[in-house]
């Protein structure tokens, strides 16, 4: 097995999910028993830049695609962004360009959600797929009297089984268009991302192997982390990607399922 080829072994996986375990909304072949592996072997957490559900929204979902993972082992932007607030500012007064999971999480973690944008300490932006004008005016209004700007994700687009969609980055763009940019930014390539899960892990990062489909985020997130990656060429990137990229992962598998059996090759070489 290739975790022992270097003499490795991990005892926490921070595994991606679109692209790693699902493509639109279907299990990825082999996903559900690749995933089952992993949590036998070490602790198993998901790390996805979704801000649109809450991790409990998250559970269920992946629960009925056939995956068996708790809300407590999945960490979406809507919670990790909820979780920086409180570390940063304590319980906040927030406005949300976002939607409903982003809401649970924040007021989970005992924020408010304004009455007003001008009362908001913060405006909190995810991915919207009922975005429209008004709802950027109200943004603006909130950051007119002072609020500072926090981002779940900058994905520019979001893969569905229809193609692709318009992604959190795209409303980030008009609140850029507009003269204003993030104070922080949460969902992975951030340091962010990686830095809250490790802290909640508490696994030394030379032990977590980070797993993911993109080598602009997973793969560049979690290097500049310092953890080992293993890319997957089931989702978005692939084998040329990969040739014409200075991104080296530590690992390159087929699939989830390749990673789970340490059937994977060291990067850069056939
Ligand atoms: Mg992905």
């Amino acid at each position: 097995m290739a975790s022992a080829k270097n003499g490795r072994s991990y005892e926490a996986f921070l595994v991606d999910v679109d692209g790693v375990l699902t493509r639109g909304s279907q299990p990825l072949p082999g996903a559900v028993e690749g995933l089952q592996a992993l949590q036998a072997r070490g602790r198993a957490v998901l790390l996805t830049n979704n801000s649109t559900r809450s991790r409990s929204e998250l559970s269920a979902h992946l629960t009925s695609l056939g995956f068996r993972i708790s809300a407590a082992d999945i960490f979406a932007t809507s919670y990790l962004a909820a979780r920086y607030l409180r570390d940063v500012s304590g319980a906040a007064r927030v406005w949300v360009l976002g939607e409903e999971g982003l809401r649970t999480e924040l007021v989970a973690a005992g924020h408010c959600l304004a009455e007003r944008p001008v009362d908001a300490d913060w405006v909190v932006v995810g991915m919207d797929r009922r975005f429209e004008y008004a709802k950027l005016s109200q943004a603006l209004q909130a950051l007119l009297a002072g609020a500072r700007l926090l981002v779940t994700n900058e994905d520019a687009t979001f893969p569905t089984t229809d193609g692709l969609v318009p992604g959190a980055g795209a409303i980030v763009g008009a609140l850029r268009g507009m003269g204003y940019e993030p104070d922080a930014v949460i969902g992975k390539p951030s340091p962010l991302a990686f830095a809250i899960a490790l802290e909640e892990l508490g696994t030394p990062k030379e032990r977590v192997l980070v797993i993911g489909d993109r080598l602009e985020t997973d793969i560049v997130g979690g290097c500049a982390a310092g953890m080992d990656t293993a890319l997957v060429l089931s989702g978005v990137s692939r084998e040329p990607d990969l040739a014409g990229s200075t991104v080296r992962p530590t690992w390159v598998a087929d699939d989830l399922a390749a990673v789970a059996l340490g059937a994977w090759r060291v990067a850069g070489v056939g």
